[in-house]
C-alpha cells in the first residue's frame, strides 16, 4: 500500500487531498503541517482510506500546542472524516491511545521517530510498540549509512513472523531503499509524496516514480534485488533501463540505487540480498578484494562495472564497460593504428585502454595523477603524462574518461579540440549531452557519447543477470523518458 501525506496549509489542502487519492492507496492528513482547515469538504471528497495525524514540534512535525488540545484535534477529524487510522507516537499515554481507537475503524498507527540515526536496538523499539497495543508498528529513522536500511529490513521480517503490521523504514536519501523495498520484507505500506518539493519527509520518492520506475506495490518476498552501488552524490540513470526491462520481459527483479560510502561492509552486509549489482564511480576497483570471484577479461583491466551472482552465493565480478565503450567507439571510427588518447587513469579508463591495446590503437594515457597514468601506461607499454602533454601530441581519438563534465565542466580545452578526430566522453548526464560532446560536435569532430556506451554496457549487463537478451528498444525509451 502507497501512502500519501498530505501537508499543503489551509484551502491548499483540499485540493492535495483530491490529487493523493489519485496517486494513493490510503493518504495521511498532516493536521500539524495542514493547520485550519475544511474538513466538512475533506470529508465530502473522501474516497480512500485516511490516516490523520497531528505530529508535535517534538517528533519532527509541525504542533506546538499543549497535547490535550492536540488530542482533541486528532478525535474531531477522526469523527469528521470517518478516519480508518490515527497515528499518535510513542509514549502517548495508553487512555489516549484507546479512546482515539475506539473511534477508528481500523485501528492506530503508534510511531518512533529518530531524525539524526538509526538506533541499533531497533528491534527493542519495535518489540515496545507491539507492547503498547499498536495495531501498525511504525518506525522511521535517519539513514547515516546504506547498511542502517539492513536494521529496517531486520525489523520488518521479525513483524512479518510474528503476523504483526509493521511500517519500518531509514529517512534521508541513504535510506530510499527502505521506502521501496518495504513489501519484499512483508512491510504494510510505504510513505510517498505526492510530487518532487511536497516530501512531508527527508528521503520520500514520488508515488510516481514508487509504483512507474520500481513497482514498489507489486514486488513480493520473492523480487530479486538489483542494483547500482555508486557514490551517495553520484546520480545514476540505469534503475529506469534495468526496471522497464524487466518489467517488459515480465521479470520479477528490481532494481534500485545504493548509495554506498564503505564499499566493503556494503558487500558484506547486503551480500544474502542481493542478485546482481552494477558497480560505478568510484567503486569500480575498490570493490575487487570483496569478491569471490574474478573473470579473466575484469581481472586484466583490474576494474569491475558488474557483479553476479552465481548459484553456489558466491559474487563473480566482471567488466562490460570494455564491450559498451568499445562497441560504441567502433562504431563511429575504426581503432587499429590510430593514435588515441585517454584522459583519466581511473576504472573507466582501466576498460578503455584494455580494450584499445587489444585492438591495434597506439595509447597514451593523460591524467592528473602522474603516478596512476604511469602505471596504466607501464602495462601497456605506451607512454603517458598530464593534461598539459595533449597539446603537443597528435592524435586520431580522444576519450574522457575522468569524471569531469558531471557538473557541466569541460575536461579539456575547446583550442585542444580538432576537427577530424573522434571525441569520445564516457561521462552521460541526466539529460542531454555533455559540454565536450557539444563543443566537439560545434567543432567538426566525431563524437561518441557516454550515453551510448551506458545503454550497450548495459544490454550485456541485463543478459548475464537475467540469461535473458535484453529489450534494448524499452530500455532506450525508458533512458529517454528518465531524461523527460
Ligand atoms: P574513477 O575510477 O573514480 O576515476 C576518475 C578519474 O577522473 C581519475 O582518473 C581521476 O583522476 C579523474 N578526475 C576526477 N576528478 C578530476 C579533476 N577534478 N581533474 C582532473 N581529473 C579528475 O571513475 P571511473 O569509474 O573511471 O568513471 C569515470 C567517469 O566515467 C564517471 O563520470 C563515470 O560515470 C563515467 N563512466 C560512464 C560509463 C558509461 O556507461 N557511460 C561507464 C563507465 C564510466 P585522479 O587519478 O587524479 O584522481
Amino acid at each position: 500500500m502507497i501512502c500519501v501525506p498530505v501537508t499543503g496549509k489551509g484551502e491548499a489542502a483540499l485540493e492535495e487531498f483530491r490529487q493523493a487519492q489519485k496517486a494513493a492507496d490510503i493518504v495521511e492528513l498532516r493536521l500539524d503541517l495542514i493547520g485550519q482547515c475544511d474538513l466538512k469538504r475533506i470529508a465530502h471528497a473522501k474516497k480512500k482510506p485516511v490516516i490523520v495525524t497531528c505530529r508535535p514540534k517534538s517528533q519532527g512535525g509541525n504542533y506546538l500546542g499543549s497535547d490535550k488540545h492536540r488530542f482533541g484535534i486528532l478525535m474531531d477529524a477522526i469523527e469528521f472524516l470517518g478516519a480508518e487510522f490515527v497515528d499518535v507516537e510513542l509514549g502517548t499515554p495508553r487512555k489516549v491511545t484507546k479512546s482515539l481507537l475506539g473511534c477508528c475503524a481500523k485501528g492506530a498507527i503508534i510511531s518512533y521517530h529518530d531524525f539524526k540515526k538509526t538506533p541499533k536496538d531497533l528491534l527493542r523499539i519495535y518489540r515496545r510498540i507491539a507492547a503498547s497495543g499498536a495495531n501498525v508498528v511504525k518506525i522511521a529513522v535517519m539513514a547515516n549509512s546504506i547498511n542502517d536500511n539492513l536494521k529496517a529490513f531486520e525489523v520488518l521480517s521479525a513483524a512479518e513472523s510474528e503476523d504483526r503490521k509493521a511500517v519500518v523504514f531509514c529517512m534521508g536519501p541513504l535510506g530510499s531503499i527502505s521506502r521501496i523495498l518495504y513489501r519484499k520484507f512483508g512491510g504494510f505500506m510505504t510513505y510517498a509524496s505526492l510530487a518532487q518539493g511536497k516530501e512531508a519527509a527527508p528521503g520520500q520518492l514520488t508515488a510516481a516514480e514508487m509504483r512507474g520506475v520500481y513497482r514498489a506495490d507489486r514486488l513480493s518476498a520473492e523480487t530479486k534485488l538489483l542494483g547500482v552501488v555508486g557514490s551517495p552524490e553520484k546520480h545514476s540513470s540505469s534503475p529506469y533501463m534495468f526496471n522497464a526491462a524487466y518489467k517488459a520481459l515480465n521479470i520479477n527483479a528490481v532494481h534500485v540505487k545504493f548509495p554506498v560510502k564503505d564499499v566493503g561492509s556494503f558487500v558484506k552486509g547486503f551480500r544474502p540480498l542481493v542478485y546482481g549489482l552494477a558497480v560505478t564511480i568510484p567503486h569500480k576497483e575498490t570493490i575487487i578484494p570483496f569478491l569471490d570471484e574474478l573473470d579473466g577479461t575484469a581481472r586484466a583491466i583490474g576494474a569491475v562495472n558488474t557483479v553476479v551472482k552465481l548459484g553456489n552465493g558466491r559474487l563473480k565480478g566482471y567488466n562490460t564497460d570494455l564491450i559498451g565503450g568499445m562497441n560504441a567507439l567502433k562504431k563511429k571510427t575504426m581503432v587499429r593504428g590510430r593514435e588515441v588518447v585517454i584522459h583519466g587513469a581511473g576504472g573507466a579508463a582501466r576498460a578503455m585502454a584494455y580494450g584499445i591495446a587489444k585492438e591495434g590503437g597506439k595509447l597514451t594515457i593523460l591524467n592528473r595523477t602522474l603516478g596512476k597514468a604511469e602505471e596504466l601506461a607501464k602495462k601497456y607499454g605506451c607512454s603517458h603524462g598530464g593534461l598539459d602533454k595533449l597539446g603537443k601530441i597528435k592524435y586520431d581519438i580522444l576519450i574522457n574518461c575522468t569524471s569531469l563534465g558531471m557538473k557541466g565542466e569541460l575536461p579539456v580545452g575547446t583550442n585542444l579540440l580538432r576537427q577530424g578526430t573522434t571525441v569520445m566522453d564516457l561521462v552521460y548526464l541526466k539529460r542531454g549531452e555533455t559540454r565536450l560532446v557539444e563543443e566537439a560536435e560545434a567543432k567538426g569532430c566525431i563524437t561518441v557519447s557516454g550515453r551510448e556506451v551506458l545503454v550497450l554496457q548495459a544490454l550485456d549487463q541485463f543478459r548475464m543477470w537475467t540469461g535473458k537478451k535484453a529489450p534494448e528498444k524499452v530500455m532506450r525509451e525508458a533512458l529517454k523518458n528518465a531524461d523527460a
